[in-house]
C-alpha cells in the first residue's frame, strides 16, 4: 500500500488569541501581534512553544537548589 502524504487543508489559519486570518507561513498575527504557530487541524494556529520561558523556569530551579546546597548542606 502506498502512502500518501497528507494534503495540507487549510490555505489560511486563524491567530489563536484574536481568530484573524493569517496566512500560513504568517509567524506572528498581523492583528495582535502574538506570536502563531503551525496550523492546527481545525484551521487555527498553534501557540507556539515558549522554548525561552521553559528554560528560565530550569534555570531558575537549578539556580535555587544550587544554593540551597551551597547555603545549607555545603560542609
Ligand atoms: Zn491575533
Amino acid at each position: 500500500m502506498p502512502l500518501f502524504k497528507r494534503k495540507q487543508l487549510h490555505t489560511m489559519k486563524r491567530c489563536p488569541e484574536c481568530f484573524y486570518e493569517l496566512p500560513l507561513n504568517a509567524k506572528e498575527c498581523i492583528s495582535c501581534h502574538a506570536r502563531v504557530g503551525p496550523v492546527a487541524p481545525d484551521g487555527r494556529a498553534k501557540r507556539p512553544t515558549d522554548w525561552i520561558s521553559y528554560l528560565l523556569c530550569i534555570v531558575s530551579w537549578a539556580v535555587f537548589i544550587f544554593y540551597v546546597w551551597w547555603a545549607f548542606l555545603r560542609t
